[in-house]
């Protein structure tokens, strides 16, 4: 994601969006050594509650994210995983491609979560939303990117894609709130304090939706659209807008909380 911050268009966002998405993008972006495979995942946070959270990684490069409580069996997150699926870091052997190394993604066909460089809890939260999309049944995000990109592929098939992939977002998010929600439930631990409040949650979670708005407005090359006319460029602009924005959010959420 990092090269392509570089050819982003500042305009096309609000100064609000800018801000939103420069400080999502330091979050997300692993430290190089972490992505090379010479740092390897060592996090671990002491919960208010006491509980402590330890993510590591072993000699091939599977990671552990374990949080344990004295005298109880511990809280294994690849529990909430599919069956035969498990956590990687960069030094597993992967077929993921090297730009997206040290990155948070699924990879369906062997069965992967990749780990992002975990510094912080709240990362916890993109740990989660990737366990979301683990879940998910049918095209994967890759093959519905590489489709978007591809130029015999006609615009409106295109579009609809993109509101494939919107949906898949905010329903990994969704998933990801309902497994914090049960592990509350269940442990009374609270995944999500690393946040100051809902506001500061939603600004994270917007963030990675405006992030994959972005990559969707250089997909879909409305720079280059934008040669050909101002109001389908505008237009294209407005969708998605809509299907990236907080309001869907905030639905979100309050369906959640209705279920
Ligand atoms: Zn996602």
């Amino acid at each position: 994601m990092s090269e392509r911050f570089t050819a982003w268009q500042k305009e096309d966002f609000s100064e609000d969006e800018h801000n939103a998405l420069r400080r999502l993008k330091e979050q997300v972006t692993p430290r190089q050594e972490y992505a090379e495979g010479k740092l390897k995942l060592n996090f671990e946070y002491k919960f208010s509650s006491g509980e402590v959270l330890k993510a590591e990684e072993d000699k091939e490069g599977i990671a552990y994210i374990k949080i344990l409580k004295d005298g109880q069996p511990p809280l294994d997150f690849s529990d909430y995983l599919p069956e035969g699926f498990e956590f990687a870091t960069p030094s597993y052997k992967s077929t993921v491609s090297n730009s997206n190394k040290g990155q948070w993604s699924v990879d369906y066909e062997n069965k992967k979560v990749s780990v992002g460089d975990i510094r912080g809890l709240k990362e916890i939260f993109s740990l989660l939303h990737e366990m979301g999309h683990t879940e998910q049944k049918g095209v994967s995000q890759i093959e519905m990117r590489s489709k978007i990109h591809d130029s015999s592929v006609a615009r409106a098939d295109k579009l609809k894609l993109i509101e494939n992939i919107s949906e898949s977002e905010r329903d990994a998010s969704a998933r990801a709130i309902h497994i914090a929600r049960n592990i509350y439930e269940k442990y009374h631990i609270d995944l999500l304090e690393g946040f100051q409040n809902l506001a500061d949650f939603q600004d994270f979670v917007h963030s990675a939706l405006l992030m994959h708005r972005f990559s969707m407005e250089l997909l879909l090359s409305i720079t280059a659209k934008q040669e050909e006319g101002q109001d389908a460029a505008k237009e294209e602009r407005e969708f998605l807008t809509k299907l990236f924005d907080k309001r869907k959010l905030q639905r979100l959420s309050k369906n959640e909380n209705k279920n």
